[in-house]
């Protein structure tokens, strides 16, 4: 086991060695977290509606547990498929506007085994260069051809569609809302090229669900291109402040995933009082707007008082707002410091985000006021000055 050692050396050296701090939940106020002694402002949670604490939600799921079982005991194909369940899957499919839903444990293996469901050997899948390790570790899973195209660019994924045109089945995937950058898929664009080379569309929703849209259906909603896509996936690990993920679609798709998505099949059923959770959560992102409304002004606010400020916060256009610093250890002092002033915004370095492009990732949320974001900004603006983030 020496071998362990030397890396971790190595990863040490390169500011790149992570670890894990515990943080508790300060009863009341999701949209701050307590480090060590520390209570401090949150700006690293993907909470973005603030449902995490929502009375209503914790209400159901003690219901739950107290009535039904602490686990579910087995998987949905043997004898964890309960009605609840079934009636939230219903629910879903309403909301989505679509024909049928399968809900997953969570977005990672929603993400693993949808994709390795749909395509294999001899198969081609076009993937966005910033997509979610989920997506990329199904394709691996999935032994298909991984085609990779630059982030955003459809004239490089063209070029690959041309290129793979004989393979037999072709999955073009992408983020809806990118996870570290915070900028959008060129869904219209991606819709007319898998038109013209017949590619299916796969949408990952995970920070756009909840968000987008009039009833927080996501962002195909938002833009009137849900019946463009093919698979609609989406969590309820952040905007749904819960836990588990979601695959929308045809009942023919839905019917095959039951048949074919391992990680639905080997893995035991979510317990009823996630399932609980996330049926309250659905129908308060639906009904509660001003959530919505809340935190666009609050992303908006934060990403003009940082660009006024001189920070690169890239092609950010959501809640997610990246601070490019760069290099790995000016980030983690960046993000050391902020500690120091009371705000929790961690730094998020390569192999998460390209070399040489490491940062402070900030998510918002409908909890955070004008008056703590303004307050948080100050901080973030004198810091960048002290660490030569920002020149004078
Ligand atoms: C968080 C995330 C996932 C994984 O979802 P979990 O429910 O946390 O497993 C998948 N895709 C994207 C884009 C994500 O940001």
């Amino acid at each position: 086991m020496n071998w362990m050692e030397k890396e971790l050396e190595l990863l040490s050296d390169a500011s790149l060695e992570r670890s894990l701090h515990a943080s508790s939940s300060v009863s009341g106020s999701p949209g701050y977290t307590v480090r060590g002694e520390q209570v401090l402002l949150n700006l690293s949670s993907n909470d973005y509606l603030g449902l995490s604490q929502h009375a209503a939600i914790m209400e159901v799921m003690r219901e739950a547990l107290l009535t039904e079982a602490a686990g579910s005991g087995a998987s949905r194909l043997v004898t964890g498929n309960r009605l609840p369940y079934v009636r939230l899957e219903e629910s879903l499919a309403d909301w989505q506007n679509c024909e049928a839903a399968l809900v997953f444990a969570n977005g990672y293996m929603a993400n693993s085994g949808v994709i390795s469901a749909l395509i294999g050997r001899g198969d081609v899948v076009f993937s966005d260069q910033l997509n979610h390790a989920s997506i990329v570790d199904g394709i691996v899973l999935s032994r298909a051809e991984h085609a990779r195209y630059r982030h955003n660019d459809m004239e490089h994924l063209r070029t690959l569609l041309i290129k793979y045109r004989d393979k037999r089945r072709k999955l073009i995937v992408t983020d809806a809302v990118f996870s570290m950058d915070g900028d959008q898929a060129r869904l219209h664009e991606l819709i007319s090229l898998k038109r013209e080379y017949g590619a299916m569309l796969m949408v990952d929703e995970a920070h756009s669900g909840g968000i987008y849209g009039g009833r927080g259906e996501g962002l195909c909603h938002e833009l009137g291109l849900q019946n463009d896509v093919d698979i609609h996936m989406g969590t309820f690990s952040k905007s749904f402040g819960v836990y588990g993920a979601y695959i929308c679609g045809s009942r023919t798709l839905i019917r095959w995933l039951v048949n074919k998505a391992r990680p639905l099949i080997y893995s035991t059923a979510l317990p009823p009082s996630i399932v609980a959770g996330i049926s309250k959560a659905l129908a308060l992102v639906q009904e509660e707007n001003w959530r919505r409304e809340r935190l666009y002004a609050a992303s908006r606010l934060f990403r003009s008082s940082l660009c006024d400020a001189g920070f690169n916060i890239g092609a950010s256009d959501s809640p997610i707002v990246p601070l490019i610093v760069g290099d790995n250890d000016a980030a983690l002092r960046f993000s050391g410091a902020l500690e120091e002033e009371g705000v929790l915004a961690v730094a998020i370095r390569p192999p998460t985000v390209p070399d040489g492009t490491a940062r402070i990732r900030f998510s918002l949320s409908a909890v955070h006021t004008d008056k703590e974001l303004t307050n948080a900004v100050a901080r973030i603006h004198n810091i960048g000055l002290r660490l030569g983030v920002l020149s004078p």
